[in-house]
């Protein structure tokens, strides 16, 4: 999927990969790469809840 203007360093469009090891993170514009794998949880819960029901929408549905 492509998260519009969520880049870091440039506010550039980020393409979201996931595989079957783990994901990762890259802007289209200037190159910049996040390994989400490892990525530690952010501090609020509703943040990260957010987050989760934007990027892992099938982990999140539950029933
Ligand atoms: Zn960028």
């Amino acid at each position: 999927m492509l998260n519009l203007k969520s880049c870091p360093r440039c506010n550039g469009d980020v393409n979201v990969e996931r595989d079957w090891y783990g994901g990762y993170e890259s802007c289209l514009q200037c190159g910049w790469v996040k390994d989400a794998s490892d990525e530690p949880l952010p501090g609020p819960l509703q943040l990260t809840l957010d987050k989760l029901n934007l990027e892992f929408p099938e982990l999140v549905r539950v029933g």
